[in-house]
């Protein structure tokens, strides 16, 4: 079947909430079972998955992308199947007084919501989509995915390895661009869990609220560093090398930002460049450095850093190379560039990144970095460089981020008993773990009435006499 025109989606989510209504309760061992076939599937074609992401990228490296999707999916279907069992279990819940002591009990049931929407990226193309999935099947639900466009070669590839190999009532996949996401986005799932920009994600949720469909938004923005005056500034350079190389530098959770206190600026750039170039001694035909993905998005990391040139910025590169334009048409590497000082206006202050450049800013007051962070859109995530507990704790109270990584960037995205989210701008919802099965659970709570109704004789039905009034007046009180 042809699935990715409009009626033939509808008609596949149709039959998929058909299927669900028809067999709501889904055990344990029915979830694990469904998730080890998403399991089998992704090990038993990984080798060919990766390939077509090489392919996609023009070079990412197998390696790379085994890390990152393979294992990285793995380990949340995984994490998933061996977790799931307790949190099935419903939860019983305190009855208000006095029904409490006449026999009453209530508990919170946590149902299946039916089929969930998972529409994902091109940067992550595997985990963004199979990620959500564990927990959409953790939580007994069926699910349909739109991989990007961006990445066509895995797309269609989901595409046959899942018509193949899934019943398509269990998970199905659609392929398509803006126009299949915008229809399959206005299409009336019981969730729906997008992975993107901040930009679609706001029609994304204007087209859900149509049907009142609940969203996950899974969303980007410029993640803030901040460098503590007592941090140890070798390893710490180091650590934002290793995590502004990771995937070229597109990653939800890359750094943009980074504040450090003004007298050490200098010195961290140097660092920072020489700790890229150890790792990438060449930037061209280099396979451990992941091209961004495609011309476009090439030309348009290249284009926030030539404006903030042109303006004046400083800016400064790992490798020196006669221009960043030559390397679109070469293979899409880029060597690391940090902008120093750019001034609000420039477009590299606005846009998210999501390439390899970081935006170096001093500071001598560390709570002027918190006025600048707290000046922006809500990041997705914050880091902190240092050992100053009291100043961490600072930081910590006074912005707000999707998620932290203390002494280190990208990690706590990697947890999986914890949930991952955005905040804000920068997304709202979480999956991972529990609050991914939670996210995808209608949380349905029972109340279970005594045989006794003791509401007649308590004078609480009508008709009322004129003491209701006053026995109702009498409780409010402010204990
Ligand atoms: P994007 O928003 O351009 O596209 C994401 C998906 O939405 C694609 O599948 C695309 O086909 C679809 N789409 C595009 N227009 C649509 C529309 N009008 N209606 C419905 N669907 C539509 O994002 P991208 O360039 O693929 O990904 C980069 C962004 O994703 C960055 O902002 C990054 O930070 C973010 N991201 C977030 C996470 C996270 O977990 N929070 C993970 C990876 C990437």
């Amino acid at each position: 079947m042809n699935s990715n025109n409009s009626d033939a989606m509808a008609t596949l989510l149709e039959h998929q909430q058909m299927a669900h209504t028809q067999n709501m309760t889904v055990s344990a061992a029915q979830r694990r079972e469904r998730i080890q076939q998403i399991i089998n599937l992704v090990v038993d074609h990984h080798q060919i998955l990766v390939e077509a992401i090489e392919e996609d990228f023009g070079g990412r490296s197998q390696g790379f992308s085994i890390m990152n999707d393979v294992l990285g999916s793995l380990a949340s279907l995984k994490y998933t199947r061996d977790n799931l069992e307790p949190w099935l279990e419903s939860q019983t819940r305190e009855v208000f007084s006095p029904y409490d002591q006449l026999g009453s009990t209530a508990r919170v049931e946590y149902q299946p919501k039916g089929s969930i929407g998972i529409i994902g990226t091109w940067n992550a193309p595997l985990y963004t989509l199979l990620a959500p999935l564990a927990c959409a099947l953790g939580a007994g639900n069926r699910a349909i995915l739109k991989p990007s466009e961006v990445t066509p070669k895995t797309a269609e590839l989901l595409h046959t390895l899942f018509e193949q190999h899934i019943d398509p009532l269990l998970v199905s996949v659609v392929t398509g661009g803006a126009e299949v996401g915008a229809t399959f986005s206005a299409l009336p799932f019981d969730h729906l869990v997008f992975t993107g920009s901040t930009t679609v994600g706001k029609q994304i949720m204007s087209a859900a609220a149509q049907n009142l469909v609940p969203v996950t938004l899974e969303l980007g923005g410029k993640s803030p560093v901040v460098v503590s005056n007592d941090c140890d500034l070798v390893e710490t350079c180091k650590r934002l090398a290793i995590a502004k190389s990771n995937n070229g530098g597109q990653v939800c959770v890359s750094p943009d930002i980074v504040y450090f206190p003004k007298n050490k600026l200098q010195q961290a750039a140097t660092l920072l460049l020489e700790n890229f170039r150890q790792f990438f001694p060449e930037v061209s035909n280099n396979a451990d450095i992941v091209p961004i993905v495609n011309r476009q998005h090439c030309q348009r990391v290249v284009s926030l850093v030539e404006q903030a040139r042109q303006a004046g910025c400083e800016v400064l590169s790992s490798h020196e190379v006669a221009s960043l334009s030559a390397l679109i048409d070469a293979d899409k590497r880029l060597p690391l560039q940090l902008i120093v000082s750019p001034s609000k206006a420039e477009r590299i202050m606005q846009e998210e990144i999501f390439g390899p450049a970081l935006i170096l800013l001093p500071y001598d007051d560390i709570d002027d970095v918190i006025s600048d962070i707290n000046s922006r859109a809500k990041p997705l995530a914050l880091y902190y460089f240092g050992e100053d507990e009291s100043e961490l704790n600072h930081v910590l109270a006074n912005t707000s981020s999707g998620g932290v990584s203390v002494n280190d960037c990208l990690l706590h995205a990697a947890i999986h008993d914890a949930p991952f989210g955005g905040v804000g701008a920068s997304g709202m919802g979480h999956y991972h773990g529990r609050e991914g099965f939670l996210a995808f659970s209608h949380q349905r709570t029972v109340f279970v009435a005594p045989e006794h109704d003791p509401r007649q004789e308590w004078g609480l039905l009508p008709p009322h006499h004129d003491q209701f009034t006053a026995m109702m007046a009498a409780q409010v009180n402010a204990d």
